[in-house]
């Protein structure tokens, strides 16, 4: 079947086709075995059909942005992978509006709208990935998110198997939360933007990014925050420092000294050596404070009873 796809993949896109391409090649942890089916579409009309001929075939399709918030099993993914870093990288600016694809990366369209004297994306600087996988995730960072000045987004709709326009008040965005469905693709997105002085948004922007260097492990690989922060009051790094966790090592993985909700890939960590960390984080915190911790991290390739207690 895999064959099958792949062959009219080959046939009828301009998409290059991988087979049991390693996902470690496509996460910032550097981590994830075999995918099936790995696809980078050339353009949209591609993606579309690429999404088609694997729905036929009945296989499951992950899409993956930058793999910046991403922790893929060592056994890899069954299926087909659609990404679309380097594909769908359209990017306009027109009066205070940003039409964008969602293969565009964060930062080049953060550092568009400082250009343009537009206010509202800059605190994101810093932030990596692509515009879809900040949508997916309501990317957020030092008070500003994505979808604060969002109009519209652009997307196939997997129960529908079509392109849709959805408006940003059909779409419910909490703290690294969407409402899009499961299996949906995000395509592009539309910025309504507010027009301010250059000096107040770099300002604000440098205050963003000062403060990312002096308080994450930056020189190591990671997933940024694994545990969503529980409320205000009890973010989750100060919990995980407080049960005394900051520095455990597992394998080649280990929550960082620097800040105890990064966890790094120290040492040719394994997906393994990761998920008994965020286990053991989870359960440590809920045994001393009893405060349940939320996933931020997305796990891909696993099976369910690897991850049935997060
Ligand atoms: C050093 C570091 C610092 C970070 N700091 C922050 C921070 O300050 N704030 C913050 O919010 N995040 C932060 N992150 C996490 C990460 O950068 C964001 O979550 C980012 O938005 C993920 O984008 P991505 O393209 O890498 O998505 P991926 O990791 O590839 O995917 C994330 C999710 O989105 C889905 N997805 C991706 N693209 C699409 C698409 N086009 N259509 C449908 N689904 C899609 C994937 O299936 C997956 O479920 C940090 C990460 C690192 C490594």
């Amino acid at each position: 079947m895999i064959d099958r796809i792949k062959d009219y993949i080959k046939n009828n896109t301009e998409s290059r086709v991988l087979v049991d391409e390693l996902m470690k090649n496509h996460t910032t942890y550097g981590i994830g075995g075999p995918v099936d089916l790995f696809v980078l579409p050339s353009n949209k009309e591609d993606l579309i059909k690429v999404f088609e001929i694997s729905k036929k075939y009945n296989q499951e399709v992950n899409v993956v942005g930058s793999g910046s918030n991403l922790l893929v099993s060592d056994n890899g993914i069954r299926g087909v992978v659609i990404c679309i870093k380097n594909c769908l990288n359209n990017l306009d600016v027109e009066d205070n509006k940003i039409y964008a694809e969602c293969g565009v990366m964060l930062g080049k369209l953060v550092k568009h709208s400082i250009k343009n004297n537009l206010k509202g994306l800059e605190n994101l600087i810093g932030v990596p990935g692509t515009l879809g996988g900040a949508l997916i995730m309501n990317a957020g960072a030092w008070g500003g998110e994505i979808s604060n000045c969002l109009e519209s987004v652009e997307l196939i709709d997997p129960d529908k198997n079509k392109v849709i326009k959805l408006s940003k008040s059909e779409i419910d965005f909490s703290y690294r939360s969407s409402s899009f469905k499961n299996g949906s693709i995000l395509l592009s997105a539309l910025f309504h933007m507010d027009y301010s002085d250059k000096k107040i948004i770099e300002d604000s922007s440098k205050i963003a990014q000062f403060g990312r260097k002096d308080t994450q492990p930056l020189k190591y690989r990671s997933a940024g925050s694994v545990f969503k922060n529980p409320s205000k009051e009890n973010p989750a790094g100060m919990l995980i420092d407080k049960a005394g966790l900051k520095g455990l090592t597992i394998g080649g993985a280990q929550i960082s000294e620097k800040h105890a909700n990064f966890f790094i890939n120290k040492e040719n960590a394994k997906a393994n050596d990761m998920l008994m960390l965020i286990k053991k984080a989870k359960n440590m915190v809920k045994e001393k404070f009893d405060v349940d911790m939320n996933l931020e991290v997305k796990l891909m390739g696993f099976e369910e009873g690897e991850i049935d207690s997060l």
